[in-house]
């Protein structure tokens, strides 16, 4: 049975329970909006911990901001690590001197840190006990099926029965059966990358910097987390992944210290290590009648830059902005002037964050000279010119800031 609770405002389902679709359930119920959220997992019993990746996820000021306004911002920050400094250095190969080094302290533009880096886990389980405060109803292991339309609304089929609602938020992660039930086309293409992620312990400490390094194959990225232990995110060509991942703990736990080492020290205990297959995506549309994607069910990134769920809780803000005022005007949530204003507000910065993202993307893992060269004259002219450097850094929380400059539905 699903947990339930009065209903007040017009019922919205939002599919999927990710920390996407968490959030826009948690924004949307602040709206005012009576909530029933699908997901193809179970959820925690209240009280018990989310037994979730161990991965973590750096967010910027802006998105820590929409956390603090859903009320699980403290809860999150707990668990978390701040980014104070964010460090680039471009190598020749893993063993060779740095072309070039680049320090971007937050303090620069006037901030004690960019954001911090958080645990999915301790996210998911905070926002949904905070989702249950609110009153919604959650649909534990009801995984969707189809969404099909009838005269007034919409009918979710998913694995224990169906659910009727007037609007449906499409949060169900990269494989959206919500977006494909919608006949949303999607643009996609595999990087022949995939991403390693885990996390170390190491002898010598972080000191809040995140250092990102630019070689061959990939971006190697160390992110503190609280004491002297950072999570890495480790970009190879899929072959090379492969091998890595099906080496035993021991050999896995030196190749990476042979990286880490110079910079973090010797590396004690390695977590356990997760591979994602690089394959950015963007949707064609973000609307749909009575629908409305979000999150990987809209887009996914690459991990370069740390904007994939950044960006998905922009897209929470806009919806809920949007939707807040169309309820304080006595509207439904679904206009199709408002869902226009949400896709217009959207799709043109996803469609940049993407470009930017896998232009980075390959950048970083070229090891085609006239790249390379690119690649290091850059990160040194950044160096060199402090007014760029704090115009790139102004860049990279800026358009995620609030109050957002929204287009009037
Ligand atoms: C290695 C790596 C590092 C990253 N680092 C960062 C970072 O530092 N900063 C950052 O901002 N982003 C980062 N990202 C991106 C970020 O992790 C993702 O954008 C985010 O986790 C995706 O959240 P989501 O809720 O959109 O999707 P998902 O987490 O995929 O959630 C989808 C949910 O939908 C459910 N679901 C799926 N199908 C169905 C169905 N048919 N019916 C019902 N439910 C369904 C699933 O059970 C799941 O709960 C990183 C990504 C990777 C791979």
């Amino acid at each position: 049975m699903p947990e339930r609770a009065s209903a007040t405002g017009p019922t919205i389902a939002v599919v999927g329970g990710g920390p996407a679709g968490l959030a826009a359930a948690a924004a949307l119920a602040r709206a005012g909006c009576s909530i029933a959220l699908l997901d193809a997992r179970p959820f925690p019993a209240p009280g018990e911990a989310s037994p979730d990746e161990a991965r973590t996820v750096a967010l910027l000021g802006p998105a820590l901001e929409l956390l603090d306004r859903l009320g699980v911002g403290a809860e999150v920050a707990a668990e978390s690590a701040p980014l104070r400094a964010l460090r680039l250095v471009s190598l020749p190969s893993d063993e060779a001197e740095p072309e070039a080094d680049v320090t971007f302290e937050a303090a620069e533009i006037g901030l004690a840190e960019f954001g911090r880096n958080v645990r999915i886990g301790r996210l998911r389980a905070a926002s949904i006990a905070a989702l249950r405060r609110a009153g919604a109803e959650l649909f534990g292991e009801a995984p969707l099926e189809t969404v099909l339309r009838e005269r007034d609304g919409l009918l979710l089929v998913h694995g224990r029965g169906s659910l009727r609602a007037p609007m449906v938020v499409a949060a169900d992660g990269r494989r959206s059966v919500v977006r494909r039930s919608l006949r949303i086309a999607a643009e996609e293409r595999a990087s022949g990358r995939t991403a390693i992620a885990t996390s170390f312990s190491h002898a010598r400490p972080h000191r809040g910097v995140s250092i990102e390094l630019h070689r061959p194959g990939g971006a190697f990225t160390m992110v503190p987390l609280p004491g002297d232990r950072s999570s890495l995110v480790w970009i190879e060509p899929d072959a090379s992944a492969k091998r890595l991942m099906r080496l035993p703990d021991a050999a896995f736990r030196d190749e990476v210290e042979r990286r880490v080492r110079r910079w973090l020290g010797e590396v004690g205990e390695v977590g356990p290590r997760e591979a994602w297959p690089l394959v950015p995506m963007v949707a064609r549309r973000l609307v749909a009648p009575r629908a409305a994607l979000l999150g990987e069910a809209a887009h996914a990134l690459s991990p370069v830059g740390a904007q994939g769920l950044n960006t998905s809780l922009r897209d929470v803000a806009v919806l809920a902005e949007l939707v807040g005022r169309a309820r304080a005007r006595g509207e439904p949530p679904w206009s199709p002037d408002l869902l226009l204003a949400y896709e217009r507000a959207r799709l043109p910065d996803i469609r940049a964050r993407l470009a930017v993202t896998e232009g980075l993307a390959a950048a970083v893992a070229s090891d085609l000279p006239p790249v390379r060269l690119a690649r290091t004259l850059g990160l040194r002219l950044l160096g060199a010119l402090p007014a760029l450097k704090q115009r790139v850094m102004h860049g990279l929380i800026r358009p995620m800031a609030l109050p957002l400059p929204l287009p009037l539905p």
